[in-house]
């Protein structure tokens, strides 16, 4: 209940930011931080189908192509590049995702 009490600056957990290894940024590691997605996106989601897949795992295609929303439904709005800790830029990785499956 103490939570309620604080303030929004005591609320603010980017400085998570600053403690991440290098190796790390630019990598998506599944989190979903970047959620929601105004267009419907499931980021975390589609971006381990796509690691998956080119990693040679045979379902992981199949899985992504059931998907409701697929990359080619990303409006470019730059959200999820805002609010990634990890820096990707996602907004470009969703293109990149479309060309590799197909939609
Ligand atoms: S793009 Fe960033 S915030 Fe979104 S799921 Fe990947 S690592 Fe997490
Ligand atoms: S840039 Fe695309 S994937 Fe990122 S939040 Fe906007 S619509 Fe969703």
């Amino acid at each position: 209940m103490t939570y309620l009490d604080t303030t929004d600056e005591e609320r603010d957990y980017s400085v998570i930011g600053s403690f991440i290894p290098d190796d790390s940024v630019g990598k998506c590691v599944y989190c979903k931080h970047c959620h929601p997605c105004p267009a419907g996106l499931n980021i975390g989601l589609i971006n381990k189908y796509y690691d998956l897949s080119r990693q040679g795992d045979p379902m992981a295609k199949d899985h992504y192509l059931t998907l409701e929303k697929t990359a080619s439904d990303c409006i470019k709005c730059g959200h999820c590049n805002k609010r990634c800790p990890f820096k990707v830029q996602q907004q470009e990785r969703m293109e990149e995702i479309k060309n590799y499956f197909g939609k």
